[in-house]
């Protein structure tokens, strides 16, 4: 029979800045209805996550329940320092693979835990598609199973192409171009840019079981809009045959009720300084300059970076990981009388670690923004309705790229190769700082192309909002999720369709 209590929608992120912080998103916009939450993670997780938890309880929009369950990380039996329990505390790619195998020993914790849950009880998982583990948890518990997407939906569509035309899978031709559906422009892509990372063979073997997972599920979550991505999401619905909720930008659910101020980090820097700072500047002049939470940028590149903004005029944010100051040649490149940032004081910032980027790029000040192309980050860009200047290194962020470049047209492409190489990172052909002050000033000069991409940047930007406002598109799909579970039940075959 349909339950008659809200539902109780456990959410099973990858453990990474870039799935933990829209996991908390959906938490925010299901509780805000109602919903009950529960979002899996880890002690070191929730320590980051806990602060944004108790803004999120303490809404006023928020009224169901919320918990965040932490599940202790087996990292030393997968041979992981202690306290690794995020991607981006992993010291080395390689051992990216041991953090997956740990975190599918999370199974069966996970089952006795959502076995013990009450009140009410479980009645549908969320698993990010890089926890397809949880297919069995959900399997196990009889419960209903939603896989959440992290990436565009232009990514998930070729990956699914990819594998419909056999170019998943140990020997796979990378090189073989294969056109994915529904995009309103043809677009062929080849298996090097569709996710991949390391093109290992246990690597193809999760993408393996991410598929088969998502196979299996009874439906699937979007972070994007009808607006920005309906097309491809319309072909993928269609190629899986399931319900797919397009409920993005997430990053706007929390906006309004816990701000977005330290989302999923401490912010190394004031927030309260870098908007003093912003607004010092005139309107649409600052860029911004950033590679998410998981991208190695090696030293010299990083100069190059630095180096290529302060030739091309406009002032700058410039976000240096901790990682990437910690190299000698940075630090001192930057540091010291005439060093970087001593020659750039006036309009520079560098931020060393964790940016408020939410903040930052809705500043009315900042007018662009260098992206690695990160889902959470372009939507960021997106939201804001800011030009881009692309800069894939890996994963998802090829696939993202060519949308926000050859289907949105909102952004230029700065010209990286390929992937960045993990077992070298060093390797990868640098772009030259003459390189990055031409993409720079094409974006923030005021040419014609740069006027027009700035117009469809801003009109994305208004359609993102009307998406998420009652009546629009992703609010619609928000409200077919919350009925998820109760229909899930009512179509299964034990429910007499009552
Ligand atoms: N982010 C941030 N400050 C930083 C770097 C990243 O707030 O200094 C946030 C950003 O807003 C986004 C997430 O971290 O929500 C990064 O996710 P994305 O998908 O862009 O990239 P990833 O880190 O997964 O490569």
């Amino acid at each position: 029979s349909v339950p008659s209590a809200p539902p109780h929608f456990v959410l099973v992120p990858l453990l990474a800045q870039g799935h933990l912080i829209p996991a908390m998103d959906i938490a925010a916009l299901l509780t805000a209805r109602g919903a009950a939450v529960t979002l899996i993670t880890t002690p070191v997780n929730a320590a980051r996550l806990r602060p944004l938890a108790d803004r999120l309880v303490a809404s006023s929009s928020h009224s169901g329940p919320f918990r965040l369950a932490e599940l202790p990380f087996p990292a030393a039996p997968f041979g992981l320092p202690e306290g690794c329990e995020n991607l981006d505390l992993i010291p080395s790619p390689p051992l990216y693979l041991s953090f997956f195998r740990a975190a599918a020993a999370l199974r069966g914790p996970l089952t006795s835990l959502l076995r013990s849950l009450q009140a009410p009880p479980p009645s549908c998982l969320v698993a990010d598609m890089f926890s397809p583990w949880a297919a069995d948890v959900a399997a196990d518990l009889g419960l209903p199973r939603l896989v959440f997407h992290g990436p565009s939906c232009l990514t998930v569509l070729s990956f699914l192409s990819a594998q419909r035309h056999g170019l998943i899978g140990p020997g796979a031709a990378a090189a073989e171009p294969f056109e994915i559906p529904g995009v309103p422009h043809r677009i062929t892509a080849t298996r090097a840019e569709v996710p991949g990372w390391f093109n290992v063979p246990a690597f193809e073997e999760l993408l393996r079981s991410i598929l088969e997972a998502e196979a299996a599920a009874d439906g699937v979550v979007l972070n994007t809009f009808e607006f920005l991505e309906g097309d491809s999401a319309a072909a993928y619905g269609a190629m899986l045959g399931k319900p797919v909720h397009c409920i993005g930008p997430l990053c706007l659910s929390t906006k309004d009720s816990v701000g977005n101020v330290g989302r999923g980090g401490d912010a190394a820097v004031d927030t309260g300084r870098c908007v003093e700072w912003l607004a010092a500047k005139n309107p649409r002049s600052v860029i911004y300059v950033s590679f998410g939470s998981l991208t190695y940028v090696p030293p010299k590149q990083v100069i190059e970076i630095g180096e290529g903004l302060a030739a091309a005029g406009a002032p700058f944010v410039f976000v240096i990981k901790k990682s990437e100051v910690a190299s000698p040649e940075v630090a001192q490149w930057l540091s010291g009388e005439g060093g970087f940032e001593d020659r750039n004081k006036e309009k520079g910032m560098v931020i060393r670690g964790w940016a408020p980027q939410a903040v930052i790029l809705s500043h009315p000040s900042v007018g662009g923004f260098v992206t690695h192309c990160g889902w959470n980050s372009v939507l960021d860009g997106v939201t804001a309705g800011l030009p881009a200047i692309c800069w894939p290194h890996f994963a998802d962020q090829f696939m993202n790229k060519r949308l926000v470049v050859d289907v949105l047209r909102t952004g230029v492409d700065v010209g990286i190769k390929g992937p960045l190489s993990y077992v070298d990172p060093n390797s990868v052909q640098l772009v030259t700082r003459q390189e990055v002050e031409r993409a720079v000033r094409s974006v923030m000069d005021g040419g014609e192309e740069a006027e027009e991409r700035r117009q469809k940047a801003a009109k994305l930007a208004e359609e993102a909002r009307k998406a998420v406002e009652e009546g629009g598109s992703s609010y619609r799909d928000l409200d077919r999720l919350l009925q998820f579970p109760s229909q899930k039940y009512c179509n299964a075959a034990y429910c007499n369709g009552a």
